[in-house]
């Protein structure tokens, strides 16, 4: 005998989440399988962890400004062992707060994997079953393993959180955020970096950006290694050295990360057992409603082909519970402006399409209007690093299709200028707008 729901919801994480508290909002009967922590990859081992691990980068890097303007300091060193636990003190009370949550929504928790046994049935190890009208696979997404002599001597973004203290020279191998800001936040905790990049770096940003975001890393110290094509690492866990395929030796260090992508979740879930289409890197394939092929399976988060981004699966889960339960049977993602942060230092922001997208996209239709400048505190510090602003334009009126900020400041202030771009931004809006001074902001205001 199985249960039955009006809603079943496979995973916890930030899509499975937000269509089950949705949904019982709305009234439904839910259940919520998950084996692992409540809140998925974002809250435990993803933006969370990550980004308070760049605010105490941001904050080694304050220090040093602080000495060029003329403060006194003395050597900072982080205490590695407290910040772990006053990061995990604050995951776990996030935690606390989703299980009370789901328990005031009347929703029913399990905390086993469940796999599909049928259209509208799921079952777990321990033989629970539950039946719905409604399914929902929200099982995310996990670090990418390759089959390379020595790879297990490597760890994967969820090991850099275990850590018990900091590395002192690590190769991280990849070119995506993860990596690009994982090798930002180390060095700027003090660790020596090698990132090996083995095609291109933060492919989907802008070129002129990534470049100059590229350039300030190295000046920063970070050695980065372009068309590196990793083919064996070798030596014993504290003493690894790398071979990429032009037979070169790159090392000797004392850690290494792999980050090198990200695999959905889409195996072993059972859904060979009712036919559910996957693409050929085991994406469930969804359509703009997140209906799978299957009627009654829906799909939301990093498990299918969306931007891998935790509010993209917050809002797509929304979406499907105000469509399934709720009384907007239209209801879907709106992803026509996704804006997304490299928490690089400085961090890297955008909203919409690059001048690269948006060309391949509009042809000649496009104008793109960028600028440098060098925030004022690196100024007064004596430094000349410079930030970069770009405006992306399609056709006689302008429209504003892309904005992008390399600089301080940026992960902060591009929210405001995606929610215009939204309701429709035009070029005349910005020069007509009048400005915040002195702030890295207003630069988007002065583009010519
Ligand atoms: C290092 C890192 C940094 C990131 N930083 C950011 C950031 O700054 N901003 C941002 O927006 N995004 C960031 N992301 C991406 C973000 O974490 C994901 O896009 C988001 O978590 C996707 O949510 P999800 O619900 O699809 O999957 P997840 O959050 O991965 O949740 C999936 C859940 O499904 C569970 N599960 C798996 N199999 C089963 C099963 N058979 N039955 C039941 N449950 C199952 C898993 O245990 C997991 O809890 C980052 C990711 C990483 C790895």
């Amino acid at each position: 005998m199985s249960e039955r729901f009006d809603l079943i919801v496979l995973g916890a994480g930030s899509g499975g989440l937000s269509v089950a508290q949705h949904a019982a909002r709305l009234g439904a009967r839910v259940a919520l399988f998950d084996p692992d922590a409540l809140g998925g990859t974002c809250v435990n081992r993803g933006c969370v962890p990550k980004k308070a691990m760049w605010f105490a980068a941001q904050m080694a890097d304050l220090h040093r400004l602080a000495a060029d303007f003329g403060f006194e300091t003395t050597p900072m060193r982080l205490d590695w062992a407290r910040f772990r636990r006053l990061r995990d003190q604050y995951i776990a009370g996030i935690r606390r707060r989703y299980e009370t949550r789901l328990q005031a929504g009347g929703i029913h928790v399990v905390t086993e994997a469940a796999h599909l046994l049928t259209a509208d049935t799921v079952t777990t190890q321990t033989g629970l079953r539950a039946s719905a009208p409604q399914i929902v696979i929200a099982t995310g997404a996990r670090p990418r393993r390759v089959d390379i002599p020595g790879f297990e001597l490597g760890m994967l973004s969820d090991d850099i959180f275990e850590l018990e203290s900091p590395p002192q020279h690590i190769a991280v191998v990849g070119g995506g955020y993860v990596a690009v800001e994982f090798a930002c936040v180390l060095n700027a905790l003090g660790c020596k970096v090698d990132l090996l990049v083995r095609e291109s770096l933060l492919a989907g940003f802008d070129i002129e950006l990534v470049e100059a975001l590229s350039v300030q890393m190295q000046a920063h110290g970070i050695r980065v290694v372009r068309n590196a094509r990793v083919s064996a690492a070798r030596g014993k866990p504290g003493a690894i050295a790398l071979e990429t395929a032009d037979g070169t030796e790159h090392g000797v260090y004392d850690a290494l990360l792999w980050a090198i992508g990200r695999v959905p979740n889409s195996s072993g879930i059972g859904l060979e057992n009712v036919g559910v289409a996957c693409d050929e890197r085991g994406h469930v394939l969804v359509d703009a409603y997140q209906n799978t092929n299957v009627p009654g399976i829906c799909a939301v988060g990093d498990v299918t082909d969306s931007r891998a981004l935790t509010p993209v699966a917050v809002a797509a889960g929304r979406a499907l519970a105000e469509r399934l339960i709720g009384e907007h049977p239209d209801a879907k993602l709106d992803d026509s402006v996704i804006p997304s942060v490299v928490f690089a230092e400085p961090p890297l922001a955008m909203a919409g399409l690059t001048e690269q997208q948006a060309r391949a996209r509009y042809g000649d239709a496009v104008s793109a209007h960028s600028g440098r400048y060098t925030p004022l505190q690196w100024m007064v510090a004596g430094r000349a690093d410079q930030s970069v602003v770009k405006v992306v334009c399609v056709g006689a009126e302008r429209k504003v299709v892309g904005i992008h900020v390399l600089g301080p400041g940026s992960d902060e202030l591009l929210q405001g200028f995606a929610v215009a771009m939204q309701k429709g931004l035009y070029w005349r809006d910005l020069k007509a707008a009048i400005a915040i001074h002195p702030t890295a902001a207003e630069e988007l205001l002065l583009l010519h």
